[in-house]
């Protein structure tokens, strides 16, 4: 008898994604925050402070002065400066204007840069513990993720070994993220320069997310690009993002190559077109005006992690690995898998989440399977009353 086959609804590459765990988390959270649940988040990770005075105010004026029509598709010239100015000065790096395209958000970048770099069968390296989205765009791409096991025991530091050993000829790209979103882990230095040397002499591109670039409490803030020799094969993935505690405004952007910046652009003028008009306006000004805000948040982070550090040891067979950047925790909470009922991590934040009213993020979605994910870039208050709540939930189980 003939099958009848059925063929799914959708296109092969997008059922190969799944929803973004940090989104799905925050949907579920607002679920409950609607029938007047009183949460304490520690879920989606965004800067707890308000945009600077003056970026808002650039981006009113825009607004009162029409700035509202449509712009080039990478960002006005004066903002592909204002870029490239910023990461010279604070990172040595020598691109040009032509090299750099503005986006909405990071995230657009990034998704672009993996567009345009990987194709069917290609090879992905992506450490873990790696943040929601690596995994599902390079799919998406039709790439293969390869992955990288990160050693907890070395608070998630990765090395340049530990890459090197994943490469095939296969490999066209290695996704790097330091800080690291969700661990806090800073590669070494000469970590990061390894890899990026060896990256370069194979021809292999590394695309790098420094979303938290400026949330390095090592002292050592370095960018992927600090590293001359390697510009030829590397992709940089900037975000105001956390810097300038501009989430919403969706501004981030791309440095590399030429060629692959035009890529980039072909690519965005088919899709979303020029990054908002007004939030280019207010991005020139986080970038070229006073950059105290960056100093004065790293402070008050780092204030949270211990704080955070410290309440997470009081709870007994939670162990948690010291970030340094960023603004997350990831502690291992499988002591308590077995117990009441929990059997996995997505188990525990499910619950922390409906019974604790504590919003965290499961590992599972950043590719581990016994930890959760706090975001420490809250209130003192809401933090605090948080790990009480966590505790309790462990405490009773
Ligand atoms: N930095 C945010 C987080 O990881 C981004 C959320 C997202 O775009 O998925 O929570």
């Amino acid at each position: 008898m003939a099958t009848t086959v059925v063929s799914a609804p959708f296109s092969a590459r997008v059922n190969r994604i799944e929803i973004s765990a940090t989104i799905a988390m925050t949907a579920e959270a607002a679920k409950l925050r609607a029938k007047g649940a009183d949460l304490a988040d520690l879920g989606m990770g965004e800067p707890h402070f308000n945009t600077p005075r003056h970026i808002k105010d650039a981006g009113i004026a825009a607004i009162e002065q029409n700035f509202t029509k449509y712009t080039a598709v990478g960002g006005i010239p004066e903002l592909r400066k204002a870029i490239v100015k910023r990461h010279a000065q604070d990172f040595g790096s020598d691109y040009k204007p032509e090299e750099a395209v503005a986006s909405t958000g990071g995230k657009q970048a990034l998704f672009n840069a993996i567009q345009v770099l990987v194709d069917h069968g290609d090879e992905v390296i992506i450490p873990v513990p790696y943040w929601v989205s690596f995994k599902d765009i390079v799919e998406y791409a039709g790439g293969k993720c390869v992955y990288v096991e990160a050693d907890e025991a070395q608070d998630f530091r990765l090395t340049a070994d530990m890459i090197q050993r994943a490469i095939t000829p296969r490999t066209r790209a290695i996704i790097l993220n330091t800080p690291c979103n969700p661990s806090g882990a800073v590669m070494h230095p000469d970590d990061l320069r390894d890899v990026i040397t060896m990256a370069s002499r194979r021809g292999i591109y590394v695309i790098s997310d420094e979303c938290y670039v400026y949330l390095n409490y090592t002292g050592d803030v370095q960018s992927a690009a600090s590293i001359a020799e390697a510009r030829e094969h590397l992709v940089i993935i900037g975000s105001l993002s956390k810097t300038y505690a501009m989430t919403g405004w969706r501004s981030g952007y791309a440095l590399g190559p030429a060629p692959v910046v035009a890529a980039l652009n072909k690519l965005q003028s088919q899709s979303t077109s020029n990054p908002c008009s007004i939030v280019q306006k207010a991005a020139i000004a986080a970038l070229e005006g006073p950059q105290d805000c960056i100093a004065e948040f790293r402070t008050d982070y780092i204030r949270l992690r211990d704080f955070v550090l410290e309440r997470l040891a009081q709870i007994p067979g939670v162990h948690c690995a010291r970030p340094e950047g960023a603004f997350y925790v990831y502690p291992n909470v499988s002591a308590y898998f077995g117990r009441g009922g929990v059997r996995s991590s997505a188990d525990v934040a499910d619950r922390l989440l409906h019974e604790a009213h504590v919003v965290t993020v499961p590992g599972e979605g950043f590719g581990t399977s016994e930890h959760i994910r706090l975001s420490y870039a809250t209130s003192r208050e809401v933090l605090g009353k948080a790990l009480d709540r966590i505790q309790q939930f462990f405490a009773a189980l």
